[in-house]
């Protein structure tokens, strides 16, 4: 069999990378060695940058209407609500998604798998990589189909994605170094159905002596996510259950709570781990192959989102002939140093949480609770907080993607995410983003007319022009007189000028040839 990418792993990433390659019309095939997509919840949240991509799909409303928005964030010490923060649009004004928005990460899988049937394609379930060769310009996997012991299929493929998850395979194939470590505290995950007296759209975060407990809301009446820390006496024990862990749960949040029914329960220890190279000639690393991290902040799967949209509409542009194979060298440029920040991240907030140090405990029991309440109801300081959670601060500001030629003073670079700006659609105020759903690259023309004919003959099919008004927001940005935004398919800002021309265009495209 021969196709243009092959994608191991049908889990988040590999789906929203199939998905994405979908709507390239990029022709691939998808393994997974399970029969079906996951049943687990396992990830909670989705963030807005995530939603944004789901919007850029067509299916952020899905998530809005079967996920839980999460309303205030409690955070209790000892059984003592000490701070609570209302939530509730805490990021208006900078996306079209300003909820904590808590979506499991089976109806992630769900939603994507629905996605791409729709698109006439399906996962090669019960199928496994079991080896793969790389040559100069493919790879060939070999693979096995549990249903026929006796079957041997070989692909040949021009690009390799390993979406395969925390074992990697093919990162063991490669001899990758997963630099990091492992924490030393184990951690339970329990899916509960609850009845107490606490409304449906609160997280609380439980700190005790015993160990730090969370309870997430989900969607549905009474259903929560515990995730906590086991407490000394239970780390060397094999088989801990959701029964031995009750009095423990009950001691630490120590409010009257009924554990109506179990929906999943596992126990698990964590690690904080990246390789240092997420391209390896033909084979791309994405996701969980690429970087694990500890759940803090609930970044995990939507990073493997972000990477996979990342690197599809660049695989595209290279399969389409439109640009050399070195342009996909930029996904490593861009998606590496984000993860290696956001290792350093989550291990700090984890080793603050989890921390038995006396010092720290004294901190986040006695200290850290009214800081936060403090911090927090201060608008500027809750909206970078929001920013930073919600993934939307990140900026590819070096990546040798973005250029830019201005003399006005903006609040924004070459390489930011698509600044969310509203303006008038249909007759209706909305943000920007409603019209950069095409896969495409979009030529936002601000307070100036742009025609088809400013687009070199060789891209008119890659490019799309969108004129918009120099209004308001735009002027609290800084835009004072015609811009020009080239927009990447990912929505971030390719090229920036304060003029434009099919020349320049051309030159941005260029980059893209390594010239
Ligand atoms: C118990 C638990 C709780 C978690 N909780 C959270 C949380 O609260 N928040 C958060 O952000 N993250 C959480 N995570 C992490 C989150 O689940 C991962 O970040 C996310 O699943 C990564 O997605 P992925 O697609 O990269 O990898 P995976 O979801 O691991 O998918 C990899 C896929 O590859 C397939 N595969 C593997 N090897 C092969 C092969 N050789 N051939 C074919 N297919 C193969 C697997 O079957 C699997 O379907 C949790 C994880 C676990 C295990």
């Amino acid at each position: 069999m021969h196709t243009q990418v092959i994608i191991i792993g049908a889990g988040p990433t590999g789906l929203m990378a199939a998905c994405q390659l979908a709507r390239f019309n990029v022709e691939f095939i998808i393994i997974d060695t399970k029969p079906a997509p996951t049943h687990e919840s396992r990830a909670m949240l989705v963030t807005a940058r995530s939603m944004e991509i789901y919007q850029q799909m067509g299916l952020a409303d899905t998530v809005l209407q079967q996920g839980q928005v999460i309303g205030k964030f409690a955070i209790y010490m000892n059984g003592r609500e000490k701070a609570t923060l209302e939530t509730t649009n805490a990021g208006n004004g900078l996306t079209d998604f300003p909820n904590l928005q808590a979506f499991e990460q089976f109806k992630n899988e769900e939603l994507l798998y629905e996605q791409l049937k729709a698109t006439g394609r399906d996962v090669l379930w019960r199928t496994s990589l079991v080896s793969f060769e790389q040559h100069d310009d493919h790879v060939v996997a070999s693979l096995y189909d549990k249903s026929d012991p006796f079957s041997k299929i070989s692909i040949k493929a021009s690009y390799l994605l390993a979406c395969d998850g925390s074992s990697s395979l093919v990162r063991q194939q490669l001899e990758l170094n997963f630099e990091g470590g492992t924490y030393q505290n184990k951690f339970f995950v329990a899916d509960v159905k609850l009845s107490w007296l606490q409304p449906a759209n609160k997280l609380i975060a439980s700190l005790s002596r015993v160990n730090f407990c969370a309870f997430f809301p989900m969607y549905g009446n009474g259903n929560y996510r515990i995730l906590g820390t086991l407490p000394k006496g239970f780390e060397g024990k094999e088989n801990v259950s959701f029964d031995d862990l009750k009095d423990v749960i009950t001691a630490n949040i120590k409010l009257p709570l009924n554990v109506e029914k179990l929906n999943w329960f596992s126990v698990y220890k964590l690690h904080h781990r990246c390789v240092n190279r997420f391209r390896i000639n033909r084979c791309f690393l994405l996701g969980d192959a690429a970087h694990i991290h500890s759940p803090a902040g609930g970044q995990g799967m939507n990073t493997g989102l972000q990477d996979a949209h990342n690197l599809a509409w660049k695989l595209a542009l290279v399969l389409q002939g439109v640009a050399d194979d070195k342009l996909i060298n930029t996904y490593h440029d861009e998606r590496y140093p984000f993860a290696q920040w956001l290792m350093k991240f989550t291990d700090k907030i984890f080793a603050f949480m989890t921390s038995c140090n006396w010092f720290l405990y004294q901190l986040r029991t006695y200290v850290m609770p009214n800081i936060l309440r403090l911090v927090l109801s201060t608008q500027w300081i809750s909206k970078r907080i929001f920013r930073i959670l919600s993934q939307i601060w990140y900026s590819y500001r070096k990546s040798r993607l973005s250029l830019q030629f201005i003399k006005q003073k903006l609040k924004f670079s070459a390489g930011d995410r698509c600044p969310y700006v509203m303006t008038a659609i249909d007759g209706k105020l909305q943000s920007i983003y409603h019209l950069l759903m095409e896969p495409k690259f979009h030529l936002l023309c601000i307070g100036s007319i742009g025609y088809d004919s400013l687009i070199p003959v060789h891209l008119i099919n890659y490019i799309k022009v969108v004129n918009l008004p120099l209004n308001e927001s735009w002027q609290k940005l800084g835009v004072q007189s015609g811009l020009y935004l080239l927009i990447r398919p990912d929505n971030y800002i390719g090229l920036l000028s304060d003029e434009i021309s099919p020349g320049l265009i051309s030159g941005y495209f260029d980059t893209f040839k390594g010239k």
